[in-house]
């Protein structure tokens, strides 16, 4: 497998499209077209990391934060995220980064940190419009195939668990060439009638242009005749944050003390009545202060985040439980997500690849107390 190969994998998951327009997600660092001899996957890129690849054999990093954020005035030994570039050019290392697409994506970051709290019948805290649009296109029967399937694998035709879906209907096509034309089927300045069939399938809209020349790449003739149709259509797969159960109502005293526990987090910040019963609590992996109305509409005893500012504490009091419960507490989780990830799509590929979580700990941040 090339890294061209495991970036595919990971965005036809968490498509970097969704990703906010300031954020830096896809192949950060390599060569696309080089094979991989391992994958180490880690929350950042630290030195350490770096170093624990190299020892591993492990030649590509996948990291939920990205490396290079900051423009770079020099690459040098000195520190910082240019020393680590530097580290890692020179060991030949490639780094795919899935940041804020794997946080809205099913499955990802909050769904991870939801999955670590034992949370139960999970769902996206806000659910953002998401567009879909019928991408349709007249096709002669004997290539139908062909422009399906290069359809489906730029992201056409996805509804729900299952892929490659679409809907065929014979037809006639009529056309005329004019002069300058080159016609696959009859001759310039005739009339020409076609038996085609009308292909249609779904798409995410944000996808169609990626579907749209993928058709045009697979199709038979000289003007290519399609059609995108908008839908009211919702797309469930992405969304912010997650809500969810727990098994049973707990006072926030002891569940305070089960995310220690499971996110093995050393100190949490809190405000909320330490005997309130918990039963739905509201998630989101690493800073999300701004759903915090989000979980109080959508009716949770406890919302779970962090880097949460003084004031929100302030909102927070007397309507919701709101926990800081670490940045790297509450993302560390998905780190294991990936891992699993891949490592299923390996198996489905039957290849065998070395897929693991770093033990190097990258979370900066200690706690006195
Ligand atoms: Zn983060």
């Amino acid at each position: 497998m090339i890294v061209r190969d495991i970036q595919d994998i990971v965005e036809r998951w968490a498509p970097k499209q969704l990703a906010w327009e300031r954020d830096n997600v896809g192949l950060e660092i390599g060569n696309p077209h080089t094979t991989v001899t391992g994958i180490l996957v880690a929350l950042d890129v630290t030195s350490d990391v770096v170093k624990e690849a190299v020892s591993k054999k492990a030649n590509l990093i996948i990291s939920h934060h990205p490396l290079l954020f900051k423009p770079l005035r020099s690459v040098t030994t000195t520190g910082g995220a240019a020393a680590v570039l530097r580290e890692m050019i020179l060991h030949e290392m490639n780094l795919i980064t899935a940041h804020t697409n794997l946080d809205f994506t099913f499955g990802g970051t909050s769904f991870a940190l939801a999955k670590s709290l034992s949370l139960q019948k999970l769902d996206f805290l806000r659910k953002p419009y998401q567009e879909q649009e019928k991408v349709v296109t007249f096709v002669p029967a004997e290539h139908v195939n062909r422009v399906a399937s290069a359809m489906a694998s730029a992201g056409a035709g996805v509804i729900g668990n299952y892929e490659n879906c679409s809907f065929r209907t014979e037809g006639t096509g009529t056309f005329q060439g004019n002069s300058q034309s080159h016609p696959t089927v009859g001759a310039k300045n005739q009339l020409e009638t076609s038996s085609e069939v009308r292909l249609e399938m779904i798409v995410d809209s944000w996808n169609a242009p990626k579907v749209v020349t993928a058709l045009k790449a697979a199709h038979p003739y000289e003007e290519v005749a399609f059609d995108r149709y908008p839908l009211a259509n919702y797309h469930g797969g992405y969304g912010e944050g997650v809500v969810g159960e727990l098994e049973k109502t707990i006072p926030l005293a002891q569940f305070l003390k089960e995310i220690q526990n499971k996110l093995k987090v050393k100190a949490l910040r809190y405000v909320g009545n330490p005997e309130k019963p918990i039963s739905r609590v509201a998630v989101c992996g690493g800073g999300g202060s701004e759903l915090l109305l989000e979980a109080i509409a959508q009716g949770a005893d406890a919302f779970v985040t962090a880097d949460v500012r003084y004031h929100a504490f302030h909102d927070a009091a007397g309507r919701i439980a709101l926990i800081d419960a670490g940045h790297y507490e509450t993302e560390q989780p998905v780190v294991y997500s990936i891992v699993k990830k891949l490592t299923e799509s390996m198996e489905t590929k039957s290849e065998h690849l070395r897929i693991e979580a770093a033990v190097t700990s990258t979370n900066p941040v200690r706690y006195y107390s």
